[in-house]
């Protein structure tokens, strides 16, 4: 009798000492920072702690039993009830977010853990669930902020084009100018020399040409198309747009030429090499006008670049070169020290001299002048 009594009050221990320690989990469990739910097997609302309670606006105490699916907007019921079914059948933990009612009908995002776990003989769903309103309006402020990025990266690359369209053709349009003042002059003459009309009007149709060109390439160029390239004769083409440079400025300069004998040809398009090489000359006689250099003079030297097969061509004035502040910008486009100057001229030829597997750079140890350099791939 002693013995049961005894047995009796160690068996009233254990339980209270597991009650304590229940209560001691409800009580986290009721409290914890994170909303829990524990669904029954028909989705009704079996548990659910403060902080569900308060997210979802449900009375605390109240057990109505009320199914969660009502705190679901019907659009996404179906998807709801495939989420259940797949987390019964693989076991695993399913996470998902969506968009939950509260009971005053306000709606907020929420992200959902779900589980199934049997408890005895029945089976339950317990839910772990979070309100990401928040974080959801930050991600959609960071999206829509990547939007109006690209917008404008849009528009500034609109601008650039216009201005390098622009730039590209005020020199043929100042020419076309130039030549037709030209031929009225001799037009207006009393006996007027038709040869030197004929000439102004020739000059005309040749800017006007290569207007036209400049602008299909520039074009083709910013579609990114793919440029066509031939095998060309850097030789011939820096005599030529050497002279080009000369006939079309009327400022004069001495050009000392040191071409290789017998240089390879080049795998470039023709007309990028010799709008670069073009660029190249118009910037170094403008400098040496501008800083009124008593005996302007432009050396033009190409070489093979023998440990990369390239070739070579190196572009040096006698003007007063390139300010040691100015080096880092002076490819950016925009970048100019000219008051009439758009600045688009280095960043084209740069891009240019790439898009032809080759590379432009200015080297600020040589002088006299200003001297760039740039290469350009063998054919073969
Ligand atoms: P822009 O000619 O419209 O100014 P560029 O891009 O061709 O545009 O040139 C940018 C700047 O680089 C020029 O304004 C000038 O300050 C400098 N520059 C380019 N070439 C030379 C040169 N040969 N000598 C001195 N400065 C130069």
């Amino acid at each position: 009798m002693l013995r049961l009594e005894r047995r009796n009050r160690e068996l009233e221990r254990m339980v209270a000492a597991a009650t304590k320690v229940r209560d001691h989990y409800v009580d986290l469990y009721e409290s914890a920072p994170i909303a829990c739910l524990t669904l029954d097997a028909k989705g009704a609302i079996a548990d659910v702690n403060l902080s569900a309670c308060s997210l979802l606006g449900l009375e605390r105490g109240k057990k109505d039993h009320r199914a969660f699916e009502s705190h679901i907007p019907k659009e996404d019921v179906k998807y709801w009830r495939q989420l259940l079914k797949h987390a019964k059948q693989s076991g695993h933990q399913q996470g998902c977010e969506l968009t939950l009612r509260r009971i005053d009908g306000t709606r907020f995002q929420a992200s959902l853990e779900i589980r199934y776990a049997e408890v005895g003989s029945a089976s339950a769903i317990s839910i772990v669930l979070a309100d990401i309103s928040n974080q959801k309006r930050r991600e959609k402020d960071t999206m829509d902020w990547r939007k109006e990025m690209a917008e404008l990266r849009k528009m500034q690359i609109a601008a650039q084009t216009a201005t390098a369209i622009a730039h590209e053709l005020n020199q043929p349009l100042l020419a076309i100018s130039n030549y037709s003042e030209a031929a009225v002059k001799f037009l207006g003459a009393e006996s007027p020399d038709l040869h030197k009309v004929t000439k102004a009007v020739q000059g005309c149709q040749r800017q006007a040409h290569r207007a036209g060109e400049t602008i299909h390439e520039l074009l083709d160029y910013l579609s990114l198309k793919e440029i066509q390239v031939e095998a060309i004769n850097l030789n011939e083409i820096i005599g030529q747009v050497v002279d080009a440079a000369r006939s079309e400025h009327e400022l004069q300069f001495d050009s000392v030429l040191l071409l290789e004998d017998g240089l390879p040809p080049v795998l470039a398009n023709r007309i990028h090499v010799e709008k670069v090489i073009f660029n190249l000359l118009r910037n170094g006689i403008e400098a040496m006008h501008e800083s009124e250099v008593p005996q302007p003079s432009i050396t033009v030297t190409v070489y093979t670049k023998g440990d990369v097969n390239s070739a070579q061509v190196t572009i040096q004035d006698n003007g007063p070169g390139v300010k040691e502040e100015n080096l880092q910008q002076l490819f950016k486009p925009f970048f100019t020290t000219k008051v009439k100057g758009i600045g688009m001229g280095l960043a084209v030829s740069r891009s240019l001299i790439e898009a032809n597997g080759g590379q432009l750079w200015i080297d600020p140890s040589e002088g006299p002048g200003a001297t760039f350099h740039l290469t350009l791939p063998f054919a073969s």
